[in-house]
């Protein structure tokens, strides 16, 4: 993969994490992802998973800001996005994984709603409410179950996500 290809690939990850669509990320566009999983599953954020869930987005956002935040303004725009999170992915891949631990690990327990782990279909839930398109979500959560046990781990997200913020997209 050339230089050119892997920025514009950072770079639709930006819209994925711009949750309100305003143009840049900031704590706001995390908090609100995490409210959208609290909704979809009907947990409170004044639970002890709510607030581990927010925590964990809040962890989420300062990871991301101290990777590409460069000028300090606490919005991560577009450009500083693509040059400092693909800077940092080609540095060190495991990092960007790693800043988004709490928050998934928090996810997972909130879509693993029986304590038997998260079915595929939480999954698809959880990637609607994140503002994923019905048809993608559910294809995404399949593919999430990699061994075919009708159950996702928190290895499987984490391994998953690490994937998409690194690899390209599937061509349609
Ligand atoms: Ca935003
Ligand atoms: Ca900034």
């Amino acid at each position: 993969m050339d230089s050119a290809e892997y920025e514009r690939k950072i770079a639709s990850r930006f819209a994925a994490f711009d949750q309100d669509g305003n143009g840049s990320i900031d704590r706001e566009d995390f908090s609100k992802a995490a409210a959208a999983v609290l909704a979809e599953f009907s947990v409170a954020a004044r639970s002890d998973k709510g607030q581990a869930l927010y925590g964990g987005a809040e962890a989420f956002w300062q990871g991301m800001a101290g990777i590409a935040d460069v000028d300090g303004d606490q919005r991560v725009s577009r450009q500083e996005f693509v040059t400092g999170a693909a800077k940092r992915l080609r540095d060190d891949p495991e990092r960007f994984g790693e800043i988004a631990r709490p928050f998934l690990h928090a996810v997972v327990a909130v879509a693993d709603e029986d304590g038997q782990g998260v079915t595929p279909a939480a999954a698809a839930r959880v990637l609607r409410a994140l503002g994923v398109a019905e048809e993608a979500s559910e294809q995404a959560a399949r593919a999430l179950d990699a061994d075919g046990d009708g159950r996702i781990s928190e290895q499987e997200v984490l391994t998953a996500f690490a994937a998409y913020c690194v690899t390209p997209e599937q061509p349609h």
